[in-house]
């Protein structure tokens, strides 16, 4: 298994695991762009949001009301935070396994 989040989905890197259930694990970024950044991941492996295929409607809602749950667990739903998906090349997206960036804590 060569992505680096299946291996961390599957317990075989370590991260700093903030949530986990069957379908999603979240975990902080290695490096923070703020005093809070989480990292929000299917354990399917899906490269991108571009290769999002339709049948993947109720885990991609899944995700956004996970992380909507992430965020008030973490202090931040009122104060404000940011959700970021990267994908492709362009946009700066490093890990091919889809992900959901969740930020704030501060001042953005
Ligand atoms: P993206 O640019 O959207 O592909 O973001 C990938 C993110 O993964 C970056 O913010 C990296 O800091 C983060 N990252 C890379 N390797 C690890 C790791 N082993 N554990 C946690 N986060 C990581
Ligand atoms: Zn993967």
């Amino acid at each position: 298994m060569s992505c680096l989040f299946c291996q961390i989905a599957a317990h075989e890197i370590h991260s700093k695991i903030k949530y986990e259930d069957d379908d999603f694990i979240a975990f902080d970024d290695i490096h923070p762009k703020a005093k809070i950044h989480i990292l929000l991941i299917p354990k399917k492996h899906i490269h991108s949001v571009a290769a999002l295929e339709d049948s993947d409607v109720n885990l991609v809602g899944k995700l956004i009301l996970k992380a909507r749950d992430i965020a008030k667990e973490q202090g931040i739903d009122l104060s404000g935070f940011r959700l970021v998906f990267n994908s492709g090349p362009d946009a700066g997206q490093i890990v091919d396994h889809l992900h959901l960036h969740i930020i704030g804590g501060e001042k953005l």
